[in-house]
């Protein structure tokens, strides 16, 4: 299958709205990373999803919509999840809800629940209001590696398994919506949107379950990473220096992932000058880095409010729990 990038108007959105309908699956931008979508009520189509990825099929799709009227065809709305959804939608937050017979299994691995997302970006809503149904999408990457932020990302990783990727250049966030489970008020992700900007809307959530983060260095647990080994460097007043002496003791291609900060002669990349641009940057950094040869990424770590907690998260599960 040859795959194409289109950039956005009226006749290309309408052809990637023809694909959807006709059962197949396209990437398209949002305002956290892309998505491979498809159509949410067929089936066959959202298996697309799963081969193209290689994604494991018990890890669920999340919904977008483009209209919040739409929640209440697909679940169970609640007047806590109506606090957050009032607030923050839309924007770069999702909400699991009780779903209804209507969504099929498939969606949500096995599930009773369904996410639902409503994209803060312009084309993506354009797109899935041309649809006309909901579109089932996780992040257009292969399972395991960054999610994209552009979408030459995208065609890297997916090239010749998918007909069509919208191009809506850079997503702004870079990182993905933060999760909310509203059936036990549990933060499952950190993302674009701060857990305290929610809290204040709806009191404490509960803390994400355990076994979403690496528990000692070394564990085998892997994710958003590149094939780079990335070692994170706890923000302590000292960290530069520890970082420095770690690169020292590196054999391989390194490099240093830094917000500012001067290295000497050392390989650095910086990734700007605000934890809103290191998330922004992350994974675009990430891929060409891998790309440039280097076998080690070194990464400054960030004081974790606001969106310094999802930049944290990621870089943790990037580092497979090499923190030091
Ligand atoms: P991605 O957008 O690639 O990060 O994939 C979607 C993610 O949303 C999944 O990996 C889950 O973490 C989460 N998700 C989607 N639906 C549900 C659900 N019903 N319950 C819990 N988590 C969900
Ligand atoms: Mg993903």
């Amino acid at each position: 299958m040859n795959t194409q990038i289109l950039q956005f108007n009226t006749d290309n959105i309408r052809l990637a709205a023809k694909e959807i309908l006709d059962g197949g699956i396209v990437a398209f931008p949002t305002e956290t990373v892309y998505g491979l979508g498809a159509n949410a009520l067929n089936p066959d189509a959202v298996k697309k999803i799963y081969i193209a990825k290689g994604r494991p099929s018990d890890n669920p799709l999340i919904c977008h919509i483009s209209d919040k009227a739409q929640i209440e065809k697909f679940a169970y709305l609640t007047p806590f999840a109506e606090k957050i959804i009032d607030v923050f939608m839309p924007g770069p937050i999702t909400v699991i809800l009780q779903k209804k017979p209507v969504v099929p299994d498939i969606v949500t691995g096995g599930l009773q629940t369904v996410g639902i997302r409503m994209p803060a970006h312009k084309d993506a809503l354009s797109f899935i209001k041309a649809c006309g149904v909901p579109i089932c999408a996780p992040s257009a990457n292969t399972s395991t590696k960054p999610s994209p932020t552009a979408a030459t990302h995208v065609f890297d990783d997916l090239n010749g398994k998918i007909r069509y990727i919208l191009d809506g250049g850079r997503c702004g966030v870079g990182l993905e919506s933060t999760i909310v489970d509203c059936v036990n008020g549990t933060l499952l992700r950190q993302g674009g949107v701060p857990k305290e900007d929610i809290e204040r809307i709806v009191g404490t959530l509960n803390p994400p379950p355990q076994s979403d983060i690496p528990l000692c260095p070394g564990m085998k647990y892997k994710h958003y990473s590149p094939n780079a080994e990335v070692l994170l460097a706890i923000p302590t007043a000292d960290m530069r220096s520890r970082i420095a002496a770690e690169y020292d003791k590196r054999q391989g291609k390194t490099i240093i992932l830094t917000l500012g900060g001067s290295y000497g002669n050392r390989n650095v990349c910086s990734v700007g000058s605000t934890v809103e641009e290191y998330a922004h940057n992350l994974f675009d950094c990430f891929r060409r880095l891998d790309d440039e040869g280097y076998e080690c990424i070194i990464c400054e770590g960030v004081d974790g409010s606001g969106v310094g907690a999802a930049l944290m998260n990621r870089l943790t599960k990037a580092s497979g729990g090499f923190v030091f």
